[in-house]
């Protein structure tokens, strides 16, 4: 080999050497806002969970620890992405709300899940309260009256890899019947009366949480245990969710 060849050489190994590096540097900078925004928000979940959660009285160690976990940024919209772990609702498509992390804690804490039960949840919205019961019971049946959240819904789930979700397009008054009888039910929007056919699928011995009062203006979170057939109501604290609809609206109390 002559010197100039062994001269060429060295110089090629030390462009591809310098092109490899900046390679690498270049990539690093491609994935690091999205690393670092994915830190954010963690970072943000661990305040909400301690300042917002915590600190008013949610003890149960489960519900902490999959507040912590479940990315509720990804269920609201790119706009309010910043706001997704405040200490307030937000609003989702079609002029309807994602609670505040705190209700949803406190309504998770208060039907007492065990990893075995069934749960249905009247009032998909976004989806973000199913995935928390998600991650704490075996199955979740979840109804949306409004088909585009239905299905909005249902694609960010299967997408997050939920598969122990099912969602239906339906009016939730009725219940799940095909699924029933439920260990737990949640009811996550206002309602001025108990809907039969969910105390009707509830198991002896299962939690019903429901914000029961105006549909206008407030409710009351309140909790209903089916012992021997009968109900048993206890009221937790005041609450203002949207109102349910469909056949709730014909009916009286
Ligand atoms: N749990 C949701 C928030 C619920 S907002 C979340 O985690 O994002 C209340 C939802 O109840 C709305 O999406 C509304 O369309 C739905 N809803 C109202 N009436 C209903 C009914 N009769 N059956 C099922 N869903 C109903």
């Amino acid at each position: 080999m002559s010197s100039m060849a062994r001269l060429n050489k060295g110089r090629n190994y030390k462009a591809i050497k310098w092109i490899t590096l900046s390679i690498m540097i270049f990539a690093s900078f491609l994935f690091l806002p999205v690393a670092s925004a994915s830190d954010r928000y963690e970072r943000e979940r661990l305040r909400m969970v301690e300042k917002d959660i915590k600190a008013r009285g949610i003890s149960d160690e489960r519900v902490l620890s999959v507040m912590a976990k479940v990315p509720r940024h990804l269920f609201v919209d790119r706009r309010y992405r910043s706001q997704a772990y405040a200490d307030h609702p937000l609003p989702i498509d079609e002029g309807q709300t994602i609670s505040q992390p705190y209700i949803v804690a406190l309504m998770t804490e208060l039907l007492r899940l065990k990893p075995t039960d069934r749960v249905l949840e009247i009032g998909t919205g976004s989806g973000y309260q199913a995935a928390v019961l998600a991650e704490m019971v075996m199955e979740v049946y979840t109804i949306e009256i409004r088909e585009r959240l239905a299905r909005k819904a249902r694609r960010l789930l299967e997408k997050l890899g939920y598969k122990n979700i099912k969602v239906k397009h339906a009016d939730g008054y009725f219940g799940w019947k095909e699924y029933a009888p439920f260990d737990a039910i949640i009811v996550t929007a206002a309602a001025n009366h108990i809907p039969p056919p969910l105390v009707k699928q509830l198991k002896e011995g299962g939690r019903l949480v429901i914000p029961l009062g105006s549909t206008v203006f407030y409710q009351i979170l309140t909790v209903v245990t089916k012992k021997d057939g009968k109900i048993i109501a206890k009221q937790i604290a005041p609450v203002a969710f949207v109102p349910m609809v469909g056949e709730i609206t014909k009916r009286k109390d």
